[in-house]
């Protein structure tokens, strides 16, 4: 696993603005996200082998059983969040790093945790992360999100959570907007929205992420 491909071609980039109009024509209207996913060499993120299908509405596999999500998911969650330059945004599961580096092209400060100790090592090699320097990265169980860094304006949930935790309610900033899957069998993924009382939630629509399990996992 990567085996990073480091150049980003006239054909790459060809396929990027294919992928950004095939996301258009489903229904995201957000420039600024279109722009972000227009600008991250999502090939980047893959296996080599991978490279010739980075810019399918693919999700993909990556190391440690985990997936980089679909680019339709990754624009949706990311529209959802309405990020302003320099928002605290908590992102739960970093995986490959791709949604994270869309967070960070829109100017946010990323905040973001991965549970399996392997992906976050790999992250330690991946010099377009590393150069991305709005995007601080943590080793450690998303459930219990990050009290030291809170509270977050925005928070990012990629792995499909069995409810809503509530510590990463509590480190949301009142108004603030989380995305998140709920569901095992049958996600929905869902907008929730803090108040000054508790929170209210609507259902965006059906989910497909791998699980969101607790504790770390090390190999
Ligand atoms: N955002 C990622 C999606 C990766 S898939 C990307 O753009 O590639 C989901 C990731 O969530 C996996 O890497 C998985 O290990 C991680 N994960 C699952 N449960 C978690 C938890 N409790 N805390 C942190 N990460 C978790």
């Amino acid at each position: 696993m990567h085996h990073l491909p480091t150049e980003d071609t006239y054909l790459h980039k060809g396929l990027r603005k294919k992928l950004v109009e095939e996301l258009r024509n489903l229904g995201i209207i957000d420039e600024g996200v279109l722009s972000a996913i227009n600008t991250v060499p999502r090939h980047f993120f893959l296996d080599s082998a991978l490279e010739r299908y980075a810019y399918e509405n693919r999700a993909f596999p990556i190391a440690a059983g985990q997936t980089i999500s679909h680019p339709f998911t990754v624009a949706l969650q990311t529209q959802v969040l309405d990020i302003k330059p320099f928002e605290k945004v908590l992102e739960v599961g970093t995986g490959s790093g791709y949604q994270a580096a869309v967070l960070a092209m829109l100017k946010a400060k990323v905040f973001s945790i991965e549970r399996q100790q392997e992906l976050f090592k790999q992250m330690n090699r991946f010099d377009y992360i590393k150069n991305l320097t709005n995007i601080k990265r943590f080793y450690g169980d998303g459930f219990e999100g990050l009290p030291s860094y809170a509270p977050f304006d925005k928070v990012i949930v990629t792995a499909a959570a069995p409810y809503v935790p509530e510590k990463l309610i509590q480190q949301l900033k009142v108004g603030g907007i989380m995305v998140i899957p709920v569901g095992d069998e049958e996600q929905h993924m869902k907008r929730i929205v803090k108040t000054d009382t508790g929170y209210t939630e609507d259902v965006i629509g059906k989910a497909y992420f791998v699980p969101m399990l607790s504790g770390k996992q090390k190999h």
